[in-house]
């Protein structure tokens, strides 16, 4: 039986969290039913997950749909896309099998590649042979302002964009794929072919088919911050978002003090891809304004231990001090703070 490899690479950066990787998941769920529901799909298509935070990882190797298993998808720190494209490259090596004289090989892998950023690692060789890859057809779906659709065009011809990295953007990516993935196996099981025809993309303003004349946003470098956060109480982790919110002028330095991120969510995570060593928050902290509460107990601010790492904290007021315990190297110590909200007490 030749096999309909479908690929899907999913971007599990930070800023993924919440609404948008949700509804990843979701479009994952629904997916799976739609194409289970299909009686070619369901012989033929064989799908695989491969996420890209921290790294990248083969979350599910090419399996067949009756045995599939949506997989929890991990957050982390980068978008590591150049190590996906490679994994990508290193499973269709081993999981598809190739033409040959003799034996007709499995149909053309089909990948679908999801981004609602810019790749942190070295990206461009991976990209340039995708592009001239002719074994397999790659579609690549940028979401949110952030994304940039260059290196999106520098992997593939074929781009989609949605505005926001939300529920309706993803759900009708989902549902075009289930779509053209239904289709594709019931040609392909007709004619024989190797190569799949695509359903065409159902665009409207959210969501549409990047050409030349659709032109990069400006992308705002930064434009949120994430801190790492254990919870002083239970120990338990959860990342706090900021946005960026006043006007750049000039350097964080030389700022003085003046907020430019305020709070825009405290989100709990049971599992999280810590970054390595070079990893972390990129902005001085000195810049990060009033957060939201701790999502577990309800702490009003954070503080950063001497250990480098960041916790919950409750208010305290000028001139005082409190004894805190840090959730990830268990040291007590008196942090002094004129401005609970701000980092660097401890110590
Ligand atoms: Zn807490
Ligand atoms: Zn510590």
């Amino acid at each position: 039986m030749r096999k309909l490899p479908i690929y899907i690479l999913l971007d599990t950066s930070e800023s993924m969290v919440g609404e948008p990787i949700q509804a990843v998941e979701q479009g994952l769920v629904t997916l799976l039913s739609a194409l289970r529901k299909d009686p070619y799909a369901l012989e033929m298509a064989h799908l695989s997950v491969i996420t890209f935070g921290t790294a990248a990882k083969q979350a599910v190797p090419l399996t067949e749909l009756s045995q599939f298993q949506t997989p929890k998808l991990i957050l982390g720190s980068g978008t590591s896309l150049g190590a996906a494209l490679e994994l990508l490259e290193k499973r269709i090596a081993a999981e598809v099998t190739k033409s040959t004289a003799e034996v007709k090989g499995d149909y053309k892998p089909l990948v679908f590649l999801m981004t609602d950023g810019e790749p942190t690692d070295r990206w461009e060789s991976a990209a340039d042979r995708m592009m001239k890859n002719r074994s397999l057809q790659l579609v690549a779906i940028g979401c949110g302002q952030d994304t940039n659709l260059n290196t999106l065009r520098r992997i593939t011809e074929l781009v989609i964009c949605g505005t926001e990295a939300n529920q309706e953007t993803l759900t009708k990516f989902f549902k075009w794929v289930s779509a053209s993935v239904a289709t594709a196996s019931q040609s392909v099981d007709k004619t024989g072919e190797s190569r799949i025809t695509l359903e065409k993309f159902p665009q409207d303003d959210a969501i549409k088919v990047v050409d030349e004349t659709t032109s990069q946003p400006k992308i705002e470098p930064n434009r949120f911050v994430f801190l790492h956060n254990k919870c002083v109480k239970n120990k338990k982790f959860y990342l706090q978002k900021f946005a960026k919110s006043g006007s750049k002028t000039g350097g964080f330095l030389g700022l003085g003090g003046k907020e430019v991120y305020k709070g825009a969510g405290t989100f709990p995570l049971d599992d999280f891809e810590q970054p390595g060593a070079d990893g972390g928050i990129s902005v001085s902290t000195d810049v990060l304004g009033e957060g939201n509460p701790c999502p577990y107990c309800g702490n009003e601010g954070w503080a950063m231990c001497s250990c480098g790492k960041t916790h919950c904290t409750p208010a305290v007021k000028q001139g005082q001090t409190i004894t805190l315990t840090c959730p990830w190297c268990n040291t007590t110590d008196t942090y002094a703070s004129s401005n609970f909200s701000v980092g660097g007490g401890g110590g």
